[in-house]
């Protein structure tokens, strides 16, 4: 069998692209030196998928910052706020690129960014392409063509991937009168000079990936997909094409999808719960090559090589010719467990990430060719790796959990009865302002984490500075003249890890991470046992703070569903029960908060839209049912007049509006800025009943927005939304930011709430 990878991390083992980047972003460097670093780490990506045997190594899946970006650039999708930066001397393509991606402030202008949007059922951001009605569409550089003569200059002939045209028009939107599908023939003409240009050039196979496909798709999408590919497939010029999708099953198109004159249709079948199904009920044909995506991109377990062999036998039964291959792109994984000397023996050999994801595709390829597996070592040694279980199985927790009844999710009384209780204990003036919670993790809150986590400082010292953080910020917040203040963050280097490290069963990487949105990664925690406090998390730093101020502090605990979320999980117990467990977890947090005499306390669930099934139908019962029930778990016990606030990164939730209010938070913040307010008309026409703060500005971008911007945004807030419910917050926690332009927006934001007031 050969073995297909549909996409590598591109950032670097060690996280040199994010460097080099932040680097010219604040013009330590020169383009050029960015450009060298970018060619090391994509030779090195080649090399490593060629020296691992990889048949089919992808190319043109590396980026400065986004794929879906990329695409648009390559196409000219540059809307001309961008595209007239470049009249301005010294300012080069990538600049404008850039531009697009984070937003500029200089010489040249003052943009702000595209829009962000979740990666599918990701924690991968992609930008949001936005096509103008005069949009001339063409290939502006042939990005996909130079990477793969870039590799091929190393005598590597790689299979250059391309975001699909029918996934890239999906997730563009229109600006003016047009849709993006409007610019559909256009586009098509693109994607066919690039084929061709990529044939003349040598290569052999092209990947489109389309993921949109998972989706529920319309009558009509399906046709207009259908459309594209007969256009694409009419003109490839014998060029092998790989139709490729991920993150589920195509359901709804899959036999017109194996009708198309494709060479190669990739399906996922780790996600793709009907896939297997769907070949089976409607066959595979032999003409042409199916790729299984049949090692996770997306977790870092080891594959099972029993079960997976049994699988791909099956399937080459039904299908013909079979090609092993990732479930999605291996950007959703760390690199590798190479630098992972602290993580137990037995445990580790559970794992894999990148690295040894190539090494396990290679080595399924040679053992589904033979008769007995069975005696093979490396088959013997995979299986050794699930006799040891992963789990530390704690039988209190376990039993907590079956405990649980329909009280324990129940909060009482109801919210209105409760925000009358809440008004007259917090006595907040209308439009009371806040953040979300972190401030900017300085040069010096950084080196205290790195000197205590290098044993040169010791707990008591790094506490000390952690305190004089939390003064500073207070006193800072009350001089910006803030309503609800925070303690800052300042002990946490990231909002799950921080409570991962205060929990059982979570293991930790030094150097597992996974890029998040431009340059900023994460590094997720491995779920590796039963989940219980060790003891008081956050109680001291909160109570810290309170004890420096008048105002209100609201207590910052991070939600059980974005702990799950945002960490690979288990594979021999439920999620369900995973988000259950941790969600008692927090729940004994929030109640030693109130008993120290905090009255508001801020629960996120920034990740919580992140995992909703693609799918309408498999919603409730894969996900739903339990995630808001995990949420309920952590303040049901609170008393009334105890406000519970919750925040969310995004604001792509106008179709699960009723359950983000069943989630009976008192208070919600998420982001809007960069949605255009739109979410504010879902909630009015839902009646929702939490109250809100849409963020009124993009902390994701180093502008300083101005006090007429924030309060032009205010009043449209105002116009379509309870003025009594509304609060005034910027839209993410400010933790990527520099002080200096913190300072300022949050002045300018007081400034615009009072003007409104
Ligand atoms: N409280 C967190 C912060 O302010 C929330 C971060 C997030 O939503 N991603 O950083
Ligand atoms: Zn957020």
């Amino acid at each position: 069998m050969k073995t297909s990878v549909t996409g590598f991390p591109r950032i670097g083992k060690l996280r040199e692209l994010k460097f080099a980047e932040e680097k010219y972003f604040r013009k330590d460097i020169s383009e050029e030196d960015l450009f060298k670093v970018a060619s090391v780490l994509k030779k090195e990506h080649w090399e490593y998928m060629r020296d691992a045997g990889i048949d089919l190594i992808p190319s043109n899946d590396f980026s400065f910052y986004d794929n879906v970006l990329d695409t648009a650039f390559m196409l000219n999708v540059i809307p001309k706020r961008y595209s007239k930066l470049k009249e301005h001397a010294g300012i080069t393509d990538t600049d404008v690129y850039l531009a697009m991606a984070r937003g500029y402030q200089g010489e040249a202008g003052d943009v702000s960014a595209l829009a962000m949007k979740k990666w599918f059922n990701t924690n991968y951001h992609y930008i949001v392409p936005e096509f103008e009605d005069d949009a001339s569409v063409k290939v502006r550089e042939n990005k996909a063509l130079n990477e793969f003569n870039e590799a091929f200059s190393y005598g590597i002939k790689t299979k250059p991937c391309i975001i699909g045209p029918f996934t890239f028009l999906k997730l563009a939107k229109g600006t003016g009168t047009k849709s993006s599908f409007d610019f559909r023939d256009d586009v098509v003409n693109c994607y066919v000079q690039i084929i061709k240009e990529l044939k003349a050039a040598g290569a052999e196979w092209i990947q489109l990936d389309e993921p949109s496909l998972v989706c529920d798709l319309t009558d009509d999408e399906i046709k207009i997909f259908l459309h594209i590919y007969e256009k694409i497939v009419s003109e490839k010029d014998g060029i092998k094409i790989l139709l490729n999708t991920y993150f589920g099953d195509v359901r709804d198109c899959y036999r017109e999808l194996i009708s198309l004159d494709v060479e190669g249709i990739g399906l996922d079948l780790i996600e793709g719960k009907k896939s297997q199904e769907l070949i089976k009920s409607y066959g595979f044909p032999k003409d042409k090559l199916l790729f299984a995506g049949i090692i996770n991109g997306k977790n870092v377990r080891k594959c099972n090589y029993k079960r997976t062999i049994d699988t791909l036998v099956n399937i080459r039964e039904q299908a013909g010719e079979v090609v092993i291959s990732t479930s999605c792109s291996l950007l959703h994984v760390p690199y590798t467990l190479k630098y992972e000397d602290n993580i137990a023996e037995e445990i580790k050999n559970g794992m894999s990430f990148a690295l040894e994801k190539l090494d396990e595709l290679h080595e399924l390829a040679v053992l589904v060719e033979k008769n007995d597996p069975g005696i093979e070592p490396v088959y013997i040694k995979n299986g050794s790796a699930f006799e040891k279980s992963f789990a530390g199985n704690i039988q209190e927790v376990r039993a907590a959990v079956d405990a649980l009844t329909d009280d324990d999710f129940t909060r009482r009384p109801e919210r209105k009865a409760r925000e009358i209780i809440q008004r007259e204990r917090l006595g907040l003036p209308f439009l009371p302002t806040t953040t979300i919670g972190s401030f900017p993790q300085t040069a010096e809150v950084k080196a205290n984490r790195s000197a205590y986590r290098k044993g040169e400082i010791t707990k008591e010292e790094y506490d000390k500075n952690v305190y004089a953080f939390i003064r500073d910020c207070i006193k800072l917040q009350e001089e910006t003249g803030l309503d609800v203040l925070v303690h800052g963050e300042y002990e946490r280097n990231d909002m799950v890890e921080f409570f991962g490290e205060n929990l059982e069963g979570f293991t930790f990487t030094r150097k597992a991470w996974v890029q998040s949105y431009g340059t900023r990664c994460v590094k997720p925690p491995v779920i590796t046992g039963d989940i219980r406090r060790r003891g008081s998390i956050t109680r001291d730093y909160i109570k810290y703070a309170q004890d420096q101020t008048e105002k209100p502090v609201k207590g910052m605990l991070t939600g059980p569903v974005t702990i799950l979320n945002w960490s690979f999980p288990r594979e021999d117990i439920s999620l369900r029960d995973s988000a259950y467990q941790i969600a008692l977890a927090i729940r004994q947090e929030a109640e030693e908060l109130e008993a120290s005499g905090i009255g508001i306390i801020q629960i996120d669930e920034a990740a919580l839209r992140e995992k909703l099934p693609l799918r309408r139908e498999d919603r409730y019962s894969e996900y739903l049912d339990w995630a808001i029930k995990a949420f309920r778990l952590c303040h049901s016990g609170l008393k009334p007049d105890t406000q519970v606030h919750t925040h969310m990164c995004y604001s792509e939730f106008s179709d699960i509006i009723r359950d983000i209010d069943d989630m009976d938070a008192d208070v919600i913040s998420f982001e809007a800025s960069r949605s255009d307010l739109k979410i504010l008309e879902s909630l009015r026409e839902n009646d929702f009943q939490t109250q809100v703060g849409p963020g009124v500005y993009d902390i994701h971008s180093p502008r300083v927005p101005s006090v007429e911007e924030i309060r032009s945004a205010l009043g449209r807030i105002l116009e379509k939304t309870d003025k009594n419910k509304v609060w005034v917050n910027p839209d993410c926690g400010l933790k990527t930011r520099g002080t200096e332009e913190t300072v300022k927006s949050l002045k300018n934001m007081v400034e615009a709430a009072k003007k409104m007031r």
